[in-house]
């Protein structure tokens, strides 16, 4: 029989056993499950990241790129004649191949690249890059490169030559899956070639017409060194002839390139986190314009476009009233136009937006109305100051009798709903007429004039004003 402390000491002795045990017990579980984990996200042989791990790091540098307009490149790499090296020299030496190819990658990229193996010779990349993927064509170079250089396997010396295929995130696409299927492509191409790199050029898909590419970088940059700028296009009232206001639409001075169109840019700008910048830009442009205007004697109110993005954006409705707060004695002199279309993606959220946008006494206008199926009971809810017919109406009104039925119908609709009503795209005086005759308030299109720059709006408007005033 132990004496009480004799026992105590013993049971203290057997606790720190049990304690010491449960501790190496977790670190061994927790050494264990990194390994599992190692073993479920790394590929075994390389240690390259593996598949589950590349489509992961994808969504992950996806938001930094977003966050900060980088250019995000998805690459796809096989390596060329690999199949016959492992047929004739053997798995091992093909495998040796592998990791050497694996080593020299790793140590070229940087650490925020990721490089993986998909799978047999296929390896994937993910690289960033700002200022428009500027260098990007000389790391793929490289990397083709540091493939090609001679491998040891045992006393044989062996070359493995590398095709890469390229797909560029926002411009191509937003999906893995799909980047993946343009580099794939692209990787199809550059084997063809005879090895070496080919980048995706989506213009060639489907013989679709596409503007020239550009990436997100290149147009971050032309925000900032101020190569955006507004042409404006007259509305005249079709009564009195006066010039009630100007439509504001975007273009790009591009230096090497002349001046680029909005379609061939807007659409990746939504696509883009640009959307944000861009449009307070725009905004500003047309604030600021308004100013000189006003101090040249001019009052034409401005209407910018806003796209269908920035309406669901309640972060840039915000910053947009923020911007306006400045400017409060200029707010009824401006303009948004929203698409119908847009107003149809998420309905509250763009009521919200646009309730909020009218608080400062901004008009809203509904763009390309007619194509967007939009309820009444949402028009008629909404701060909505004006209606634009379609410009595909006013084009076939002489030609269908069902056109012409409907452009007066929304005529109709909009007075009903106490709205002002624009036909957009009015071409020659027959649409004028036509347009007159149903009691349309405004006209904009080329029959009037055709979008100018600002100087150029001042001339138009002052020679405007002297023959309106002789009919
Ligand atoms: P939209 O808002 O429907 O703009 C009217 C487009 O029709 C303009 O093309 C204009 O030049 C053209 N147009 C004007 N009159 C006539 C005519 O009589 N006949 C014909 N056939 N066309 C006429 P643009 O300037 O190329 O703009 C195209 C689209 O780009 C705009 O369509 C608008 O959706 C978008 N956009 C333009 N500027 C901006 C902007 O600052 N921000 C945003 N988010 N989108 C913009
Ligand atoms: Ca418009
Ligand atoms: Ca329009």
């Amino acid at each position: 029989m132990l004496d009480p402390a004799a026992r105590i000491a013993c049971l203290e002795t057997e606790l720190e056993e049990t304690y010491r045990s449960v501790t190496e017990l977790t670190n061994d579980l927790s050494a264990a499950n990194e390994r599992l984990q190692r073993l479920s996200l790394f590929d075994d042989l390389t240690g390259l990241a593996n598949r589950t791990l590349y489509h992961d790091r994808f969504d992950l540098i996806r938001a930094v790129a977003d966050r900060e307009s980088l250019s995000l490149l998805v690459l796809l790499m096989d390596l060329d004649r690999f199949k016959e090296i492992n047929d004739i020299l053997g798995h091992e030496a093909g495998d040796l191949v592998l990791r050497t190819v694996a080593k020299r990658l790793k140590g070229r990229l940087r650490d925020s690249d990721t490089v993986a193996r998909m799978g047999g010779d296929e390896f994937a990349f993910l690289l960033t890059f700002g200022n428009g993927a500027q260098g990007a064509s000389g790391v793929i170079s490289e990397i083709v490169e540091i493939v090609q250089q001679p491998i040891e396997v045992g006393t044989t010396r062996v070359d493995v030559g590398a095709s890469v295929g390229v797909a560029r995130y926002p411009e191509d696409g937003n999906d893995l899956t799909v980047l993946l299927g343009y580099a794939d492509k692209a990787m199809y191409q550059a084997k063809q070639n005879g090895g070496g790199f080919h980048i995706h050029d989506t213009s060639q898909d489907g013989g679709k017409k596409r503007g020239p590419l550009f990436f997100v970088g290149d147009l971050r940059n032309a925000i900032e060194h101020g190569e955006l700028e507004l042409h404006y296009q007259p509305k005249v009232d079709m009564r009195t002839f006066e010039i009630s206001g100007v439509e504001a639409l975007v273009r790009w001075r591009h230096p090497d390139r002349g001046l680029i169109m909005p379609d061939d840019f807007i659409p990746l700008v939504e696509r883009s986190s640009l959307i944000v910048p861009f449009t307070l830009h725009t905004v500003s442009l047309a604030i600021n314009q308004l100013q000189q205007w006003q101090e040249a004697g001019l009052s034409p109110s401005i209407a910018v476009n806003l796209s269908p993005r920035s309406l669901h954006d309640l972060a840039l409705a915000e910053e947009l009233v923020e911007l306006m707060r400045d400017w409060q004695q200029l707010s009824n002199h401006l303009m948004f136009e929203v698409t119908e279309s847009a107003l149809m993606i998420d309905e509250a959220k763009a009521v919200r937006s646009l309730i909020r946008l009218a608080s400062l006494g901004v008009a809203i206008s509904i763009d390309d109305f007619g194509t967007g199926y939009s309820s009444l009971s949402c028009l008629s809810n909404l701060p909505v100051r004006e209606l634009k017919i379609d410009r595909s109406f006013i084009a076939k009104m002489h030609v269908h009798r069902e056109d012409l039925a409907i452009v007066r119908s929304m005529i109709d609709l909009a007075h009903k709903l106490d709205m002002s009503v624009v036909a957009e795209g009015v071409e020659c005086r027959d649409d004028w007429t036509k347009l007159a005759e149903l009691g349309c308030d405004y006209a904009q299109g080329y029959y009037i004039a055709r979008p100018l720059p600002a100087e150029e709006f001042a001339v138009w408007s002052r020679r405007w004003r002297t023959t309106a005033a002789s009919h």
